[in-house]
């Protein structure tokens, strides 16, 4: 487990990299790798949670970064003939650093630029991806997506359509990337109970007034990490390089049978697709 983790103990249990993880990522990325020229691409360990693209190193070499996107939790770094995509699966890290910080265990990938600064990416569970896209190609892993929570896009009235004839719970509909992607499991339980909403009810049960309660609230709570985020940027150059894992109190993730911070009655937790859920029973409806 990564030292930041054991440092503020605000997450109680292992935490996956999520949306606002990843967003932090690329905002922290982004300013030192744009438009530097690749000098090589060094592959250590090409057995992620599936095989490095062979091809990365030839085709990165003396290309350059012209930006970094994200979509979903896939970071997309477009050169001018194609793109490299990564996502950080369950433990994956990237950081800046350069030729004199040594390698450390499950450091697997190295891509090198002229100016001798390194983008490393570590991962000690092997979980994530490095994939080539060639070209405008796109990846099927991201062909399907529903829109991104913090666009326009997501919105109460796009979430009262599609779930009128859903016979699944809330929890598992806002969960659903072809729904919307990006809300992951701790995100879900904050946001129904700030939005005052029972993770097992129906979503094709939930009002239109209820749903904009929630969208807001699932904004809010990614726009809060990604904020809280944003003062550990320089993590991403530090030499430890532990990413920005972000500190936000939290109302019931990892609270069963604690009190309530509302009514101060005990929290409850269910199994929900096979995810910890937990929440008040009678402040959520
Ligand atoms: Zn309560």
């Amino acid at each position: 487990m990564r030292p930041a983790l054991q440092a503020h103990q605000i997450l109680p249990v292992q935490v996956l990299p999520e949306l606002p993880e990843v967003e932090t990522t690329r905002r922290g990325i982004e300013p030192h790798v744009l438009g530097k020229p690749v000098k090589n691409v060094l592959v250590r360990q090409p057995s992620l949670r599936w095989p490095v693209s062979p091809e990365l190193g030839q085709v990165l070499t003396g290309q350059s970064f012209s930006a970094i996107d994200r979509r979903a939790k896939y970071l997309l770094f477009s050169t001018s003939v194609g793109r490299m995509m990564v996502h950080l699966g369950m433990s994956g890290s990237l950081r800046i650093t350069s030729m004199d910080q040594a390698i450390r265990k499950h450091d697997h990938i190295d891509v090198v630029f002229e100016d001798d600064t390194i983008l490393r990416y570590h991962d000690p569970r092997r979980f994530g991806s490095v994939f080539w896209l060639p070209d405008q190609s796109s990846h099927e892993l991201i062909d399907d997506l529903g829109p991104e929570p913090l666009s326009g896009d997501f919105s109460a009235e796009y979430l009262y359509e599609l779930s009128r004839k859903r016979k699944v719970a809330v929890k598992l509909f806002i969960m659903n990337s072809k729904i919307v992607v990006g809300v992951g499991n701790i995100y879900a339980n904050e946001a129904l109970y700030s939005a005052g909403i029972r993770p097992d009810r129906l979503a094709s049960r939930i009002s239109l007034a209820r749903y904009e309660k929630l969208v807001h609230e699932i904004k809010a709570v990614l726009e809060r990490s990604i904020r809280s985020g944003g003062t550990t940027l320089r993590d991403f150059v530090r030499e430890d390089g532990s990413p920005g894992y972000f500190k936000q109190k939290l109302n019931v993730y990892g609270r069963r049978d604690e009190p309530c911070r509302q009514c101060a009655k005990p929290l409850r937790e269910i199994r929900q697709g096979n995810r910890s859920t937990v929440f008040c029973p009678v402040c959520q409806k």
